[in-house]
């Protein structure tokens, strides 16, 4: 299930965006903001992706898969945002340094 839990998102020079500026009054994408460019709000470093608005749901914003994409870093949407077979994928592919890193990293 996608966590719909960001209503603003991080453009790639740092300015952080309300949702409903970067969607038309159709819940769609507006295009004043490069949606292929949204980042998480606190962290401004994993990507998000967004989702139109249908007759079933609300346009919303999710993180996109991690990995590939980077990590949120010292950021509340931290823990939450990982799915069960990226994680699987991380921990199956992950180096000796990064398991030692995970593993003792204050964060
Ligand atoms: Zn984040």
């Amino acid at each position: 299930m996608a966590s719909k839990e960001y209503d603003s998102f991080k453009t790639e020079k740092g300015e952080v965006v309300d949702l409903q500026q970067a969607v038309d009054k159709d819940g769609a994408w507006n295009g004043i903001y490069d949606r292929n460019n949204i980042f998480c709000p606190e962290c401004g470093r994993a990507k998000l992706k967004f989702t139109s608005r249908t007759n079933s749901h609300c346009e919303y914003l999710s993180s996109k898969p991690i990995p590939p994409n980077p990590p949120h870093m010292r950021c509340s949407h931290q823990y939450k945002a990982i799915s069960k077979s990226g994680a699987r994928l991380y921990y199956d592919t992950c180096t000796r340094e990064q398991a030692i890193h995970l593993l003792y990293t204050d964060n």
